[in-house]
């Protein structure tokens, strides 16, 4: 089983990761976490590439293409081994955040970056997407108490174009998504999140 967690910055990811983790580890699941950009040695090395500041800003086809390959050696060198033998994968961003930051955000078009990623993935994408939606107003609280988060200088208008985005992959494909909006308490939110990866396990 293949779950991708998506959402802007500061939508509680991570938190929501570690909870399922736990809780599908302590019933007796392999669990392997991960997240992108990054994910394997080569995808670390090129997700420090692209956030380095002496780097930016990078070029934003340069960006999606870097993106796009971090992603592929992921797939390849992590992903798809762990569910080939039976583990439960669940990564912290996957394809759709290169749609929603490089595509809608950096305005490169969604259909393209789509299109790249899913040439990058070789036919490995998520059984459940969980997208922590996150509120404008949210987003922006959140985003200003991390120090070095590269988003903090981005413009409201890409936070708005990134959470559309998102919020427009769901309504494509309601089948792999759950929608969740990410301001409610941390327990309510990870209660809906493991109940449906429960169905999904049965
Ligand atoms: O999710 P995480 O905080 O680790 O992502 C690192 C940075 O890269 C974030 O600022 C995120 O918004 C950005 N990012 C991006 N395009 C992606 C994935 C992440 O700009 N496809």
């Amino acid at each position: 089983l293949f779950i991708a967690l998506e959402g802007g910055d500061g939508a509680g990811k991570s938190t929501q990761i570690k909870r399922l983790a736990r809780g599908l580890a302590q019933g007796g699941l392999e669990v392997l976490t991960t997240r992108e950009p990054g994910g394997s040695d080569l995808g670390e090395r090129l997700r420090n590439l692209v956030l380095d500041p002496q780097f930016a800003p990078v070029d934003p086809r340069t960006e999606a293409l870097l993106f796009a390959a971090s992603r592929s050696s992921h797939v390849e060198t992590v992903i798809r081994p762990a569910l080939e033998r039976g583990a439960v994968v669940i990564t912290d961003r996957f394809l759709d955040s290169s749609v929603a930051y490089q595509g809608a955000g950096r305005g490169l078009g969604t259909s393209v970056i789509r299109d790249l990623n899913a040439w990058a993935v070789h036919g490995v994408m998520p059984d459940l997407t969980v997208l922590l939606d996150v509120s404008a107003a949210t987003g922006r609280q959140r985003r200003s108490t991390r120090a070095e988060d590269r988003m903090e200088q981005e413009s409201q208008d890409f936070h708005h174009d990134v959470r559309q985005a998102f919020l427009a992959l769901a309504q494509d494909s309601p089948q792999r998504y759950l929608v969740l909006a990410a301001d409610q308490p941390i327990p309510v939110l990870a209660q809906q999140i493991s109940e449906r990866v429960t169905q999904l396990l049965a």
